[in-house]
This record gives C-alpha cells, sequence and structure tokens, in this order.
C-alpha cells in the first residue's frame, strides 16, 4: 500500500466546522486504500495568540519555555481531528512530534530536523490506523520539546513524507498553489501548475508565504513531489500546484515576483562587525546578504524568524549598528537572471517609476532583490510583475 502524507495548515482547522471536513478528507483518502498520514497545524491564529500571551507574561520569554508554550497549539488539533476520524469509524492515533521521532537540533524557537525516526507511525500504519501527528516540533537529542520555525508543519511533513517513502506529500491551505506573485497584492498573479524545487526554494527565501523555505529544501533533496492544494477543493481538475524534479522550465526565465515587507536592514562600521555576528549568535538572529568593504558592513534580518526582535535590535544597537525597518525587499525570480542584464535594469526603473529608489541590491542567476522604502514595496511589485509575468495585450 502506498503512504500519503497530507497537511493541514491552520486555516483549514481553525474551526471544528473545518475540522470535520478534514476529518472527511482525511477519511475518504484512507477508504480509497492509501495509508494516512496526516500533519496538521494550530487552529487558526492560536500560535499567534500563544506567543502574544507569553509577550504580556515578559518581553524576554525564555525560548526553551516559548516552545513548551508553542508546541501545545499543534497538539490540541492533533487530539482533536482523532477524535473526528473515531467518530466517522475510523480507527485514528495522535502523536507529537518526539513520539513521530522528529529528533532536532538543540535550537529552540527555530531548530532543524536532523533526523527522522518513524518506527511508532510505522508501527501504526501496518496496524491500518490513520496517524495524525503534530506538526512544528520536534524532540532534540538532549530530549528537550523545539519548534521548527513559523510556518514549520511544512518542514514535519515533508521530512515525514521522505522518511516514510511516502508515494507523495499533499499541502492543504486555503489558496489553491503557487502564483506568480500574491494575488492579494497583485491581482495579475497567474497560477503555476507546475514548478521545480529549485524555484520555489527561491521564492520562499525571498519571503514569498507559500511554503517553508527548509520544507522545500527537504523535498529538494530527498526528491519528494509535492502537491498544493486548497482545503475546500475536491472536484477532479480544481486547480493544484506540483512541484517535482525536473518540472518543465518557461522560456522566459523569470517565474515570480516576491515582496517581503518582514526585513530589516542592518548597517555599522567595519570594526563592529564582529560584535555584530557574536551578538546575532546569542540572540539566534540568522543573518542574510552579509557584506563588507572592510569600513563598513550591512546585512539582511528576516524578522520571521526571529524571536524577540526589540531585545536583539537593543543588543545590535549597543554594539554600534543600526536597525533599518523601513524597508522591504522586492525579488524577482527565476533561472539564468544574471545572464539578462535587463532584469537588474528593470528594478532599478521600477523603482524610479514608482518613486521610490533603491537601497541596495543583489543578483544571482536564481534572484535579483532589492531594498526598496516600505511604503513603495506593494507598487514595485506590481509594476515588476507587469514587465516580466504578464502577457502584454494583444493588439
Ligand atoms: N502553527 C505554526 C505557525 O503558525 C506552524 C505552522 O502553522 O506550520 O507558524
Ligand atoms: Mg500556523
Amino acid at each position: 500500500m502506498s503512504v500519503i502524507v497530507q497537511k493541514y495548515g491552520g486555516s483549514s482547522v481553525a474551526d471544528l466546522e473545518r475540522l470535520g471536513r478534514v476529518a472527511d478528507r482525511v477519511a475518504s483518502t484512507r477508504r480509497e486504500g492509501h495509508e494516512v498520514v496526516v500533519v496538521v497545524s494550530a487552529m487558526g491564529k492560536t500560535t499567534d495568540q500563544l506567543l502574544a500571551l507569553a509577550r504580556e507574561v515578559s518581553s524576554e520569554a525564555p525560548r526553551r519555555e516559548l516552545d513548551m508554550l508553542l508546541s501545545v497549539g499543534e497538539r490540541t488539533t492533533m487530539a482533536l481531528v482523532a477524535i473526528a476520524l473515531h467518530a466517522r469509524g475510523l480507527d485514528a492515533i495522535s502523536f507529537t512530534g518526539s513520539q513521530s521521532g522528529i529528533i532536532t537540533n538543540d535550537r529552540h524557537f527555530d531548530a532543524r530536523i536532523i533526523e527522522v525516526r518513524p518506527f511508532r507511525i510505522e508501527d501504526e500504519l501496518s496496524r491500518g490506523r490513520v496517524v495524525i501527528v503534530a506538526g512544528y516540533q520536534g524532540m532534540s537529542y538532549r530530549r528537550e520539546i523545539t519548534t521548527l520555525g513559523r510556518g514549520g508543519s511544512d518542514t514535519t511533513a515533508v521530512a515525514l513524507a521522505a522518511a516514510l517513502a511516502a508515494e507523495r506529500c499533499e499541502i492543504y491551505s486555503d489558496v489553491d498553489g503557487v502564483y506568480t506573485a500574491d494575488p492579494r497584492v497583485v491581482p495579475g498573479a497567474r497560477h503555476l501548475p507546475e514548478l521545480g524545487h529549485p524555484e520555489l526554494q527561491e521564492m520562499a527565501e525571498a519571503g514569498a508565504r507559500v511554503l517553508n523555505a527548509e520544507a522545500v529544501e527537504f523535498a529538494r533533496r530527498q526528491r519528494i513531489a509535492i502537491y498544493a492544494r486548497k482545503t475546500g477543493d475536491r472536484h477532479p481538475g480544481a486547480r493544484e500546484t506540483v512541484v517535482r524534479e525536473g518540472a518543465p522550465r518557461e522560456a522566459s526565465g523569470v517565474r515570480a515576483v516576491v515582496g517581503d515587507a518582514q526585513v530589516a536592514w542592518l548597517r555599522g562600521p567595519g570594526g563592529a562587525l564582529e560584535a555584530l555576528l557574536q551578538a546575532a549568535d546569542g540572540a539566534q538572529v540568522p543573518l542574510r546578504e552579509l557584506h563588507t568593504d572592510g569600513r563598513s558592513f550591512a546585512a539582511l534580518v528576516p524578522l520571521a524568524r526571529v524571536s524577540d526582535w526589540p531585545r536583539a535590535r537593543g543588543l545590535f544597537a549597543a554594539c554600534g549598528v543600526s536597525a533599518d525597518e523601513a524597508l522591504g525587499l522586492v525579488s524577482v525570480v527565476g533561472d539564468g537572471l544574471t545572464r539578462e542584464g535587463n532584469v537588474v535594469a528593470s528594478v532599478l526603473a521600477g523603482a524610479r517609476a514608482v518613486g521610490g529608489g533603491v537601497e541596495a541590491l543583489w543578483t544571482s542567476p536564481f534572484r535579483v532583490s532589492a531594498l526598496v522604502p516600505r511604503a513603495y514595496l506593494d507598487p514595485v511589485t506590481r509594476w515588476l510583475h507587469a514587465r516580466w509575468c504578464e502577457a502584454p495585450a494583444p493588439a
């Protein structure tokens, strides 16, 4: 029998009615004859609410205790889905991350999976049970409870799909797959029926809220096919995005335009760089696009990955490093972009056209990214999408 991993995001289980519909869908997949592992997120905005609670108690909550608290969200969902499946006459059992054998490093709030030992899941599948797994959490090799970073249930799902040699990994959310831009920002965004792992990974790393970047990296390394679907879409022919190895490329190098408003831009004198690196390491703040000419340096912080930004910002200020939070990052994603000098030129032209200007810019074959004033982020994103991803109207 083939194993199918299905992951349901927070909005798909936001209330009991929706959770019931998820149980219906799981039940029908099981009755089609598949072995089913279901990875669930916390209900609705639960994770945000738990974080807010912790911050009300203290602005300096220890990361270990944050993980103890946040892991509760997914645990609630897993038990409720298992109960709902029993009510539908299916034998189901729920497991926490640690019971599922998700072993991580010992970094709290943003842990990495280092090994998966899914023995208990395999046993239960062979007994004919549906297994429900709490996403976003694991256990460190020191037996501490850890969480995998925001959106980490995707990573749980892909890691389990790999460890179980699943036929595929289905990711259900409130959108029917991946688009050439965020449709909430760019009305003309096009649905992408097929995509390669590297392109999706670039989009995720550029800050697209599609799939967790680590999850895509995992899927790429382990060659797992991902099917991104909308939870309610059950009819045959419903739209989906299939992410797999060797997906055909489009003729144009540009595939998508991504905007990320959650960034901070650090700058300081060259002499402060080592102190900053130490502070960032201590506060577990990831630094991107770090560069220095000796006299000064700059680096980008992806704020979604930082558990306590006000505290980190204070530590950085004490090192003489400033943090600009009034900028946004726009990225053009594709393949062979540095061969086409006009992608870079278009980013400069787009920023100028909307009146913003560019604070900094980087190029790689797969991505051209620029920092622009945050107020111009959405207009530049729309401008670049119209330039590269929308067919000109027929004459
Ligand atoms: N509940 C976690 C979050 O909101 C993990 C996830 O949804 O994947 O980030
Ligand atoms: Mg969530």
